[in-house]
């Protein structure tokens, strides 16, 4: 990824540069704050535009067609972790919605706790991992979660409990208030994740570490990391695994342009060099299409798809 200045608006921003797929358009403007109380400015000024916020864009499509909104990076810019407690069974973390996943897990194994060790497998930040309830290995983040703070499109901080949300399999939704019945999903321009309070219990053996290192050898085993791609490209059906259906449908190695469904993990479509977000996409489809005619499953994807389609 390629790291701005913070507090820096900049036009024109290639998005390519700051997605895992290393594809898509351009972001007409791209802010990424110096700090909580700069982003809070920033946006209150801001009163004729939209935002979109982004962390390491490690689940995330843009359109070739590019971003009319302004996106605000939190990664680089909300950074700071911090021990808000630490007993013999218990360690709570203040941590922004800018530190990659894998430095809390590294901090929690260092510090001695456990239960941050599958944030090592995710590689985004804590702000999208909370957006997208992101897991692995049985573990997901809103399990480490005791509060967060959000800030709204006005640059207005508020402190919610995790109650206050439901939480679900890639999802986030902040509850509706009392009297009122629809769940409204949490989207970026309603609320973004600024920071969360963590909780992590002892690790009286001390195996943080290792199971850290087993974790990532897993990974790297399974998963194309040396081609861009963006993790898990569908949710996995209730019972199921989206990769089985997409092998059992005969797909890997399908190409669309520079997309490819990868041979190493079916589930994941890897950039083989030169893809658009326009491959990347028609691929996404080509493999709804195919899995639903061979297996009758209608598989939903979890990377999450933005902006306008050129022409
Ligand atoms: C190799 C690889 C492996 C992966 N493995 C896993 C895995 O095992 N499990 C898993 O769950 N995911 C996995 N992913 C997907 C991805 O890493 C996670 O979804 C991650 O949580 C996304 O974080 P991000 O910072 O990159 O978010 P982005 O991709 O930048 O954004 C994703 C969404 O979150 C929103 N968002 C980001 N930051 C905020 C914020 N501060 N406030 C509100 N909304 C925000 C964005 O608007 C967007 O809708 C993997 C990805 C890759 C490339």
């Amino acid at each position: 990824m390629s790291y701005l200045a913070p507090g820096q608006l900049k036009h024109n921003e290639p998005m390519s540069q700051h997605v895992s797929w290393r594809a898509g358009g351009i972001a007409q403007r791209f802010y990424v704050p110096l700090n909580r109380d700069d982003l809070s400015r920033f946006v209150s000024q801001e009163t004729q535009s939209d935002f979109h916020v982004i962390g390491l864009g490690s689940n995330l499509l843009v359109r070739d067609g590019g971003l009319t909104e302004t996106i605000i990076q939190m990664h680089g810019a909300l950074k700071e972790i911090q021990v808000v407690e630490q007993r013999p069974n218990e360690l709570i973390l203040e941590v922004e919605a800018g530190v990659p996943a894998p430095k809390i897990a590294r901090w929690v194994a260092k510090l001695g706790y456990q239960g941050g060790e599958f944030l090592a497998g995710i590689p985004g930040t804590l702000g999208g991992a909370l957006a997208m309830n992101a897991g692995c290995y049985g573990k997901e983040t809103w399990q480490c979660v005791e509060s967060v703070i959000t800030m709204d499109d006005q640059g207005s901080f508020f402190e919610r409990n995790n109650s206050e949300y439901e939480i679900g399999y890639r999802h986030v939704a902040l509850k509706p208030p009392v009297g009122q019945r629809t769940v409204s999903r949490l989207h970026p321009t309603q609320e973004w994740f600024i920071a969360a309070r963590l909780k992590f219990i002892n690790d009286p053996l001390k195996k943080g570490q290792q199971l850290i290192k087993e974790l990532l050898a897993r990974r790297v085993a399974t998963q194309p990391l040396g081609q861009p791609n963006a993790g898990s490209v569908f949710r996995n059906p209730p019972g199921g695994f989206a990769a089985q259906l997409i092998e059992k449908s005969g797909l890997k190695g399908v190409r669309e342009g520079g997309a490819e469904v990868s041979y190493k993990h079916a589930n994941f479509i890897v950039n083989v060099g030169g893809a658009t977000a326009a491959d990347i996409e028609n691929l996404i489809y080509r493999v709804q299409q195919r899995v639903w005619e061979v297996c009758g499953i209608s598989l939903t994807p979890e990377v999450r798809i933005i902006g306008n389609r050129l022409g």
